[in-house]
């Protein structure tokens, strides 16, 4: 198995045995080899990010998300520009260096709108890096917002098989223009973040080899991965949760497939399991994202049920986060955290 987790880390693909293979590998040691591998790149700092989830409107319908279109029960909100300056000021104070702007595909944050926000968030904070997740939209928006002063850009993939694709979104949303939209924003000069949900409707083991064949291709700075968790008002509100040590496990293989991955223990992990951040770290993850949004609104930023925003959660308790990533080994910095480029 040594030789498995060897010929990973030194760039070579899986094949659909070998990853099963891998899923099989005794735990302490897969992890043990993904924590030596972030290390060896970032050492035991783990980066945080100010999550400012900044409208909860969405053009879209996919069928696992609370904030889809169709689900009229959803609380619909929407943050002024002096609100997100805010949120930033707050966060800075707190020692963030990243601000994630986030939210559903809505029209009224169009290219003016949201460059200008952009271009206000650049001039007050010089020094820290702007992150952008806010779906698919044009090469020349992409670019203009880059041009405005954002640095990265999450669009999670979601899955790269095309049929899965269709399993999990109406048919007017393509993988094809997924992928496109990373494309794009790469070429433009965004760090640029795709993922996928573990467990989702329909997944098998066998669309998550060709999605680790997809960001082994895509070469992306970072990858968010977390469990898929239902939401009642959703489709898929009987599915079950995806899997705590499968998630785990996909975290790891992904820090040795590509050591110098920005890899974050998301919100959802931490959802599916009080602890699931710092397992998250041990297997490998060096970033944590924190509610930078007002506390009034992140009940309504409901992806999937139960979703945390409190406790350490939030980004007020950095003190408490610091404590959690110290007894997974890790230390929590004040620092940007960029993605360091490594030949292999
Ligand atoms: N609208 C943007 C950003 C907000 S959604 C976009 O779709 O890219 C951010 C991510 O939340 C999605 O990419 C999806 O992978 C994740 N997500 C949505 N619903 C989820 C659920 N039920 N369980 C787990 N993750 C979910
Ligand atoms: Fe909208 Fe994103 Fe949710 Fe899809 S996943 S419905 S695009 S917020």
């Amino acid at each position: 198995m040594k030789t498995l987790i060897d010929r990973l880390e030194g760039g070579e693909s899986l094949s659909r045995g070998e990853f099963k293979a891998l899923l099989s590998v005794e735990e302490p040691y897969l992890y043990e080899r993904a924590r030596a591998a972030r290390d060896r790149v970032y050492g035991n700092k783990i980066f945080m990010r100010g999550l400012i989830e900044f409208t909860s409107h969405c053009k879209n319908d996919c069928y696992y998300c609370g904030l889809r279109r169709s689900n009229k029960a959803a609380q619909r909100y929407r943050l002024t520009k002096e609100q997100i300056l805010g949120c930033c000021e707050s966060g800075y104070g707190l020692g963030f260096r990243t601000f994630v702007l986030q939210g559903g595909e809505d029209a009224y944050f169009d290219d003016d709108r949201l460059a200008e926000i952009v271009s206000e968030i650049r001039r007050r904070y010089p020094d820290c890096a702007i992150t952008l997740s806010v779906g698919e939209r044009g090469y020349d928006s992409y670019l203009r917002l880059y041009e405005a002063g954002a640095n990265r850009y999450l669009l999670r993939h979601e899955t790269a098989n095309s049929d899965h694709y269709g399993l999990l979104h109406p048919p007017e949303l393509s993988p094809e223009n997924r992928k496109k939209c990373l494309r794009d924003l790469k070429e433009i000069g965004y760090q640029t973040g795709c993922g996928f949900m573990i467990g989702s409707p329909g997944q098998t083991l066998e669309h998550i080899v060709e999605d680790l064949a997809f960001i082994k291709e895509l070469k992306p700075a970072m990858v968010g991965v977390g469990p898929f968790l239902p939401h009642s008002c959703t489709p898929f509100a009987r599915e079950k949760s995806g899997d705590l040590q499968l998630t785990l496990r996909i975290l790891a293989i992904l820090r040795l497939m590509r050591p110098n991955l920005l890899l974050p223990a998301t919100t959802a992990l931490g959802t599916l399991c009080d602890k699931g951040r710092e397992m998250g770290v041990m297997a490998g993850a060096n970033v944590v994202m924190p509610n930078l949004s007002p506390m009034d609104v992140r009940k309504k930023y409901m992806l999937y049920d139960n979703k945390i925003a409190t406790g350490s959660e939030a980004a007020e308790n950095v003190a408490d986060l610091k404590k959690r990533m110290l007894a997974a080994g890790c230390e929590l910095v004040i620092s940007r955290g960029d993605y360091i480029e490594i030949q292999r």
